[in-house]
């Protein structure tokens, strides 16, 4: 099993990206007043999901009546076209549950085919994991997350109100021998929840090349209480793991926003995303899309730029960019959360996390 494995074949199917006539050479990359410059977007790609998450969505998704519907494949290769024009390098598909959608594998091979774009990743609850992963490689799938918040059945069941945790393992490890440049996992950390997997953890990365990243528990509009209950903080989790012998590894300088450790005995990693602490926004490098084709400077920012409006025509890609690099202007040094401000941001399926 390994991280990556270039001799992998790709790409089964390409579409050709439309004829641009907003693109020059003189492009300047999106930057904003910070010095930051966002060579990543995390776009929705549908609103639904069919999970519970008991942090996220504890009732399941209700289609809320006048919520516009998911961008269209075309609008979608516009959105992409623009962003890679001004410097998007990395694209992540995210929803609600991207998997969902029946086109998916033709939105990823379209995105490979839009030149700049070089990584394109997925987040995924793995619900759809073991029977489509070898579609979404084949189409161009670089990177993968998979959302895995207990390693025991039942608790996992009870965080996603679904029963299917030995079904997303097996697709875990089918998806490791495919040579996606990274395989993820993603937990939250849930105090009282799931805070004693520590040790199913340690086993399970014994042998595999693969990062979990514990992700702190973020406050949203929606899980008030549900966060004053649960919330654990990640350098508790941190002192844990220095403890166990695992080491803070040097900052990558393209890394995300996860410190990542290793153990001389293992052959994981384990990477700690914490919200809350402090220069968390210092290094931003990512704005989002959502599902209707919002753009979102923060993850828990107070508004929404619509973006729909200048999807409808090849002919309106250069006012989509300059409506980009405008907005860019406003984007704030860091959330507010700290202050208990959690912005547009319901819950994270409304955005992608
Ligand atoms: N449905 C997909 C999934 O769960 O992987 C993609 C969307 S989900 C919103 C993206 C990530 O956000 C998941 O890893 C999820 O666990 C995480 N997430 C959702 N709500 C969160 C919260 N309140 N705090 C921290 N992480 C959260
Ligand atoms: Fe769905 Fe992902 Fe939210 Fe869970 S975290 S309810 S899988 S969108």
């Amino acid at each position: 099993m390994v991280w990556s494995d270039p001799g992998h074949p790709v790409r089964l199917e390409t579409v050709a990206p439309p004829d641009w006539k907003g693109a020059n050479d003189n492009m300047r990359v999106l930057a904003d007043r910070f010095g930051r410059t966002f060579p990543y977007l995390r776009l929705s790609v549908i609103e639904a999901c069919n999970f519970h998450c008991s942090y996220c969505l504890p009732n399941g998704y209700q289609a809320a009546p006048g919520r516009p519907k998911a961008l269209e494949m075309d609008e979608i290769t516009r959105l992409l076209c623009a962003f890679a024009a001004v410097g998007m390098r990395k694209l992540r598909l995210t929803g609600g549950e991207p998997s969902l959608r029946k086109d998916l594998s033709q939105i990823i091979a379209t995105a490979g085919a839009i030149p700049g774009i070089e990584k394109i990743g997925m987040t995924t609850n793995g619900i759809l994991l073991r029977r489509r992963v070898d579609d979404w490689r084949a189409a161009g799938l670089t990177h993968l997350n998979i959302s895995v918040d207990a390693l025991e059945r039942e608790r996992f069941a009870e965080i996603t109100g679904h029963d299917r945790l030995d079904d997303l393992l097996e697709g875990i490890e089918h998806a490791l021998g495919l040579g996606f440049q990274s395989v993820k996992i993603n937990a939250v950390l849930l105090r009282g929840c799931n805070d004693d997997q520590m040790p199913r953890w340690f086993d399970y990365l014994r042998r595999r090349r693969v990062s979990v990243r514990f992700i702190e528990l973020m406050r949203t509009g929606d899980n008030r209480a549900y966060f004053e209950r649960y919330h654990v903080r990640a350098d508790s989790l941190e002192q844990y793991l220095e403890l166990a012998g695992w080491r803070l590894l040097p900052r990558a300088h393209d890394a995300g926003p996860a410190r990542e450790y290793a153990h001389a005995d293992y052959a994981g990693r384990i990477g700690v995303i914490a919200p809350y602490s402090k220069g968390f926004c210092t290094d931003c490098n990512r704005l989002r899309v959502t599902a209707g084709g919002d753009l979102r400077l923060c993850l828990f920012g107070n508004i929404g730029i619509p973006l729909r409006p200048l999807l409808q025509s090849d002919d309106d890609q250069a006012a989509l960019v300059a409506r980009l690099y405008g907005q860019l202007g406003i984007k704030q040094a860091g959330h507010g959360l700290h202050e208990g401000q959690t912005g547009l941001t319901s819950n994270l399926a409304t955005i992608g996390g």
